[in-house]
């Protein structure tokens, strides 16, 4: 019911809006990914390296002090413990398997914040990939370490020169270079967002994560599913990955959180659920925030990998027809969930995940709900960003002296 349809839609919200000239090489796309991606070699191959090159399973962890300050059950899920520090590695690996099996001798991507850039150069190195990076010029000013790593990895990284020289930017140019060579490319998207199949292809790739929590849960708690689930939204791609084989059994109450920035009505937001309108980006019919002559307003939030215009389809939907609850969280809050949890127990999140453990305060449990909250990625990239802070989270759940 949640699912996609055969249409490439997720109710009114997603479908395929390309040039003609990609049509053909989408269409090709369309008619193989499932059959590939759910071919027992593909599986084979794609859960030999989750397991020996990524780290998976990832673990589910019984957050103690975090669950009797929030009175309820608290897992976390523990992406940040992946190789190269998030969830984006599960996607880039499986894309680049795909292209492989396609006959595609290159790959190009996006990146914003440089995670998904270097999740993709890693696996293009792993597999003997050429590889291009298509990154906004102000991005890779701001993004140093980031575009290094890439280079390091073999990548050549395109500096977009076009409009606010951010990621919209680099997706666009990466597009326009996508329909110039389209046989023997392959465009790698890094989250649930893009024309149909991306979106549903990378929530299949993600959905290791729920598949895991399935398990994981059944011998922790004794059945197989939460009480809530929650995750942070830039795309939707961990998120999507998180509540995949949960999304029709309506025991699961999926509560989400997107960047507010400043604030949703501050002009400097990235909460597109919220103050977005139906609109076209980037090859789909989804919430966008714009104008109201349809010109893309330009995001903001302290995090860098939440910072986009648009919204994975299967999130419009989700929220259109009330099956999740999505929040929009300030920096503020983010910032302080980020201290909180790395001094009640020991893990620094990535700014990003701090937006989902920021919903915490804003629920209401039980003490025996079953919540499981996705920590979508590592917060050493984040630390200038917290050090930038500390003073005004000093107090934070600090340790007694
Ligand atoms: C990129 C990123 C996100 C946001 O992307 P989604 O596709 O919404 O998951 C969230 N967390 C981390 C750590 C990221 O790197």
């Amino acid at each position: 019911m949640y699912h996609i349809d055969s249409n490439g839609y997720y109710g009114e919200f997603g479908g395929t809006h390309v040039p003609e000239t990609l049509r053909e090489t989408i269409d090709a796309l369309k008619s193989q990914y499932l059959d590939i991606i759910e071919s027992r070699e593909f599986q084979e191959e794609y859960h030999m390296l989750l397991r020996d090159y990524v780290g998976r399973p990832s673990p589910l962890y019984f957050a103690r002090r975090m669950s009797e300050k929030y009175g309820c059950r608290l897992y976390l899920k523990r992406e940040d413990l992946n190789h190269t520090g998030a969830h984006k590695i599960n996607n880039a690996i499986g894309q680049i398997l795909l292209a492989k099996r396609m006959g595609k001798k290159r790959i190009i991507a996006e990146t914003g914040a440089g995670q998904h850039g270097v999740a993709t150069a890693t696996a293009c190195a792993l597999m003997n990939m050429p590889c291009r990076i298509y990154m906004g010029a102000v991005d890779v000013e701001r993004q140093h370490m980031n575009v290094e790593r890439m280079k390091m990895l073999g990548a050549e990284i395109v500096a977009a020169q076009s409009g606010g020289k951010t990621l919209q930017d680099a997706v666009n140019e990466a597009l326009t270079e996508w329909s110039n060579h389209p046989d023997d490319t392959f465009y790698v998207i890094g989250s649930a967002v893009g024309p149909h199949p991306y979106p549903d292809m990378v929530a299949r790739l993600q959905s290791v994560i729920s598949k895991e929590i399935r398990q994981q849960l059944q011998e922790k708690e004794g059945r197989d599913y939460p009480d809530f689930l929650m995750a942070c939204i830039g795309g939707g791609s961990n998120a999507s990955g998180t509540i995949f084989h949960y999304l029709d059994d309506l025991r699961v109450k999926l509560v989400l959180g997107e960047a507010g920035g400043r604030g949703m009505n501050s002009g400097k937001t990235a909460a597109t659920i919220n103050i977005g309108t139906e609109g076209i980006l980037h090859g789909s019919r989804t919430l966008v925030m714009q104008d109201a002559d349809g010109q893309v307003v330009e995001p903001y939030s302290i995090s860098a990998g939440l910072d986009y215009p648009g919204i994975g389809p299967l999130f419009a939907h989700l929220a259109r027809t009330a099956r999740a609850t999505v929040l929009s969280i300030d920096d503020d809050e983010a910032l302080r969930a980020a201290f909180e949890l790395t001094r009640t127990e020991g893990i620094i999140p990535a700014l990003e995940s701090s937006h989902a453990l920021a919903l915490l305060p804003r629920c209401k449990f039980k003490p025996d709900d079953v919540v499981v909250l996705t920590v979508s990625g590592r917060g050493d990239k984040d630390l200038g960003t917290y050090l930038a802070h500390k003073d005004d989270f000093s107090e934070v759940d600090a340790p007694a002296r």
